[in-house]
């Protein structure tokens, strides 16, 4: 039977997972190994039940107890903490899906490539912090890091077998998330809740106001760079509101072979769940006709200052991805508790990336957890408000 994990399972792509995995013939079909989550106890607990994990483990140390009751007589064990969560990632599984949101997830996401499983990678920060050192350790371990952004997903589809030097550039699609279409002076007195809806995705609350600032597509962008080895010129980003194309390759024949689908991470996940083979999935095929009509527009660098960022983040290379997550972690983090507005995310971000450059080079590439932790907790400490 094969051994999966979901770190991150009460998350939005986690619990998408978790629908896939039951839709597949649940315990089953399935030796559940580890599901992990944060506050959300009760979820957990409902899930690792219905699963029959063999661990659960939430992040925080001081909800063991409450866990531990949670799941009295299920015959699943209880664990809390990061020490925690690190002995889970490093249980034997075939295929784990890392599903932790920020660069929280790199560690364990680390930990289950070594051990050998197929890491289904949602955690897009793992890639922007740490690529080179993600895809080392994949090749150590003789073992494949799959995609589970959409945009990714439908990248990795649509290119199949083909030989990139065939291939003049990619694109990857953004709907534009909550502001598209607002006038640029009304930017600044954004809400949190206003940034907290998206058009199309139903998402965790950080990458749906990371969709609104765009910071989320610049990620991707990084994230293409290091999935796929393309140069950032080969990378193109295309805004189109209905967020049906998630993705598209040109070839330099002038032709280009897109994928389409509805916005359900289900597709992107359950691509990844049953690769290389493709089954039925609990998703609605598409209905052309009743959409109609397909819109694009190009990427405005005024509005979404953040595009602009990632392609100096790709040209400065080295740590300079490791920066930009934790600062824009870090601007985040304090646009949702009100101590800076919508407006001074990207530029509290550029801000990050100057200072440390100046104050000596990104050097190379992260080759380990602490080197890529250094130059977190640093530009953290930078950005705070
Ligand atoms: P979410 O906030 O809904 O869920 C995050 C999960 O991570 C939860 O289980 C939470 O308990 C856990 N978590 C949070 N902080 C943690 C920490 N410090 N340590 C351990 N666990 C922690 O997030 P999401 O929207 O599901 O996104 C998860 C990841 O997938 C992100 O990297 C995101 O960019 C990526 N992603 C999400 C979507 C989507 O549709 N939601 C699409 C593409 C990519
Ligand atoms: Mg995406």
């Amino acid at each position: 039977m094969r051994r999966i994990s979901i770190f991150g399972a009460t998350g939005s792509v986690g619990a998408n997972g978790v629908d896939l995995i039951r839709h597949a013939g649940g315990p089953a079909a399935y030796h559940v190994v580890a599901l992990t989550g944060g506050r959300n106890i009760a979820r957990l607990a409902r899930m690792a039940r219905e699963l029959q994990a063999e661990i659960a483990v939430t992040a925080h140390e001081e909800l063991l107890d409450d866990l531990r009751a949670a799941l009295e007589g299920s015959g699943v064990e209880a664990a809390a903490g990061e020490a925690a969560l690190m002995e889970a990632a490093g249980r034997p599984a075939d295929w784990v899906l890392s599903a932790i949101v920020g660069a929280a997830g790199l560690a364990p996401g680390l930990a289950a490539l070594s051990q050998g499983g197929v890491l289904a990678l949602a955690n897009k920060e793992s890639l922007v912090c740490a690529g080179a050192l993600l895809r080392r350790t994949g090749k150590a371990a003789g073992t494949t890091i799959l995609p589970v952004d959409s945009e990714h997903s439908a990248l990795f589809q649509a290119l199949g077998a083909e030989n990139l030097d065939s291939v003049k550039d990619v694109t990857i699609t953004a709907s534009g998330g909550a502001f598209r279409d607002w006038p640029l002076e009304r930017l600044a007195a954004a809400t949190v809740a206003q940034a907290s809806t998206h058009p199309n995705w139903a998402m965790g609350q950080r990458i749906t106001i990371d969709s609104a600032s765009m910071f989320n597509k610049a990620m991707e962008v990084i994230e293409a760079k290091e999935f796929f080895g393309l140069g950032p010129d080969r990378i193109k980003v295309l805004v189109h509101p209905e967020s049906i194309i998630h993705a598209m390759v040109t070839h330099h024949d002038g032709g280009s072979i897109a994928h389409l689908g509805a916005p359900d991470m289900r597709h992107a996940i359950g691509y990844a769940l049953h690769w290389p083979t493709r089954r039925p999935l609990p998703v609605p095929a598409l209905d052309l006709a009743a959409l109609g009509a397909l819109t694009f527009r190009a990427p405005d660098e005024v509005r979404w200052p953040a595009l602009r960022l990632a392609r100096e983040v790709m040209a400065a290379g080295g740590a300079a991805g490791a920066v930009f997550n934790a600062a824009k972690e870090q601007a985040l983090d304090d646009f949702i508790a009100g101590r800076v507005r919508f407006t001074d995310m990207a530029p509290r971000v550029e801000a990050v990336l100057a200072d440390l450059s100046a104050e000596g080079d990104f050097g190379a590439d992260p080759d380990s957890l602490e080197a890529v932790l250094h130059w977190d907790r640093r530009a953290r400490r930078k950005a705070a408000a």
